[in-house]
């Protein structure tokens, strides 16, 4: 099992994943963004075959090339429609659902919902993989969209949507007993990080809100 790139677009940064299986040369590719041949070239390098394309969540940033890139593999959409308010989207063609296991052959992937800087929001949990490009193995590895950056909080557009991504981010992912500090995210722009290194993003940034100040 490996964790591919993030590769790093040009125009809106935006990385694009790709999780693939060694045994059995099958992929996903996570929110494909806007570099439609570094993503061919990444698959042919590993000499992976993708099965899917799976979103976090809906905007445009994370979706530039998505239509090109449907069309030349012959592939599904997969994300979590259902939640998504946004009226002219192109329907999932399997809708994901908090808790659902995919399985890339022997290798499962878990899909939970992270609302808050969209309704869509979903993360996906890989155990045990090997990053291609650092060349280390990651005890965990979780794929969380815009939710958390190296050095901020995701966006959110009101208060109910912050009361959201607090929980997201509190309950299911950073204090989630099931995931260890060591664990990695892999966010939608910037750097990876542990979960140790977003607990205190998370917690200072908080704090500033609270007493409205910056530290
Ligand atoms: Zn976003």
């Amino acid at each position: 099992m490996r964790i591919e790139i993030p590769i790093l677009h040009t125009k809106f940064k935006t990385n694009c994943y790709i999780i693939g299986n060694k045994w059995n040369n099958k992929a996903l590719i996570i929110d494909p963004a806007d570099n439609l041949n570094e993503i061919v070239k990444s698959l042919e390098n590993l000499k992976l075959k993708p099965i899917a394309v799976i979103l976090t969540h809906y905007h445009f940033d994370h979706r530039i090339i998505l239509n090109e890139i449907l069309k030349k593999f012959k592939i599904p959409l997969w994300y979590n429609d259902e939640d998504c308010d946004i009226i002219n989207k192109t329907k999932a063609n399997r809708t994901l659902k908090d808790n659902e296991i995919l399985r890339l052959g022997r290798k499962k992937i878990k899909v939970f919902k992270t609302p808050g800087h969209t309704s869509e929001g979903i993360c996906l949990y890989i155990k045990k993989v090997k990053c291609v490009k650092t060349n280390k193995r990651i005890e965990g590895a979780i794929i969380t969209g815009d939710i958390i950056f190296i050095d901020k909080l995701g966006r959110w557009k009101n208060a109910d949507n912050f009361k959201e991504l607090f929980n997201s981010l509190k309950i299911k992912l950073l204090w989630n007993s099931k995931f260890k500090k060591s664990y990695q995210i892999f966010p939608g722009h910037k750097r990876p990080f542990s979960i140790k290194w977003a607990r205190n993003i998370f917690i200072i940034r908080n704090l500033e809100l609270k007493h409205n100040f910056k530290i």
